[in-house]
């Protein structure tokens, strides 16, 4: 049986090897080469990459995920397995994750014949964009999970550090963009052109007064430009404008208000500048709900193994594509620390390997209590 000095080979070998979301063939071969060598079952579903794996018996299931996407990040971290995929990066942990659930699945073959129900092991492909659950989801391979069980890992917590909330976890998560079309001319007519530059000027102010003006003080949101473009160079009004940025919420209801709020602003400027503007509006993971009872189940199972466990106040802003599943199916998500100084999405982050020393154990506990019913005595 696979061993932690296994897992963080595991781990080394994913983190030299990135792939980017929705081409993760090579990690899908490698990890089924790996679940084949201990004879692990590989559903047989119509997925281009990822894949769910099984092991148990019996009608009930639990579901356990872990994504296995890496981002566009060029790695500057220097050990013996930075990336090799110059300018592709595991800098979410998500290597981490798969080591992690790999441990759970072989950890469960172990004792597959005590099990009492059956366990789908997800490798999620695509959380980076926001619809990998969905590809999972949609083969119907998790209809009628008891539960499903995800986690993520968390820089600014020790490795011995687990934090978990019920209810909302993760805000929704949606993204906006704005093409500007105008009219191109030389800098010194600006009365033969239409300058988008000065449309893109108005947009940002106005997009920025949608929180603090058309929110109440009780509601909850972030609204971020992340990027803008327009123009060449210094002496020529450009013709185009472009701009795109994202949404956090928690609320169906702030997130509907913002979106249309996005709408008018974009008509409002096409009329006032006389040019064209297309506003489009993506609707990307929704917020992680935990369910109650499997959160009080988590927070046991977390103490059992020595974790410290913290119960967050607040959900976070980021969002997380496990939403996919907590939509559908009682779910539970955590946070597990992973120690790292830079940040989740940073090119140096580097998280501290020891967490695998516990996380499988986490999962494999909480499939047996959840399957066997051996949380009732505690
Ligand atoms: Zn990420
Ligand atoms: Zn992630």
């Amino acid at each position: 049986m696979p061993k932690y000095e296994d897992y963080v080979q595991w781990r080394r070998t994913f983190h030299q090897f990135p792939e980017l979301s929705e081409y993760e063939y090579e990690t899908t071969k490698r990890l089924k080469r790996i679940l084949e060598s201990y004879d692990i079952k590989i559903l047989d579903l119509p997925l281009e990459t990822g894949l769910v794996a099984e092991v148990g018996q019996g009608d009930d299931f639990v579901a356990v995920r872990t994504d296995i996407d890496a981002l566009p990040i060029h790695e500057q971290v220097v050990h013996e397995f930075t990336s090799t995929n110059d300018g592709v990066m595991h800098a979410c942990g998500h290597d981490i994750h798969m080591a992690s659930i790999l441990g759970v699945a072989t950890g469960l073959k172990e004792i597959e014949q005590e099990l009492d129900g059956r366990v789908r092991i997800i490798f999620q492909p695509a959380e980076e964009l926001g619809h990998g659950a969905f590809s999972i989801t949609e083969t119907k391979a998790i209809d009628g999970a008891k539960a499903v069980l995800g986690f993520h890992n968390y820089p600014s917590m020790n490795i011995n550090e687990f934090a978990i909330k019920s209810g909302v976890l993760t805000s929704a998560v949606d993204r906006f963009e704005y093409k500007i079309q105008g009219k191109g001319a030389h800098a010194a007519k600006p009365e033969q052109g239409n300058d988008p530059v000065v449309a893109l000027g108005q947009l940002i102010n106005s997009v920025q007064s949608i929180v603090s003006r058309n929110l109440s003080a009780f509601d909850n949101a972030v609204v971020t430009i992340g990027e803008v473009s327009s123009g060449n160079t210094w002496n020529v009004i450009a013709d185009q404008a472009y701009v795109q940025g994202t949404v956090r919420t928690f609320d169906s209801k702030v997130r509907e208000r913002i979106e249309s709020r996005l709408h008018a602003i974009g008509k409002g400027i096409e009329t006032t500048f006389d040019l064209e503007v297309e506003t489009r509006y993506q609707h990307l993971p929704g917020a992680v709900v935990n369910d109650e009872q499997l959160t009080q189940e988590a927070i046991k199972v977390a103490k059992q193994l020595d974790y410290d466990v913290k119960l967050m106040q607040e959900p976070l802003t980021i969002g997380e594509d496990f939403a996919g599943y907590s939509q559908q199916y009682p779910s539970v998500f955590a946070f597990i620390g992973s120690n790292s100084k830079y940040d989740l999405h940073h090119p140096k982050f580097d998280p501290d390997e020891r967490i695998l020393e516990k996380a499988p154990q986490y999962f494999i506990t909480f499939v047996q209590q959840l399957l066997n019913g051996e949380t009732e005595e505690s």
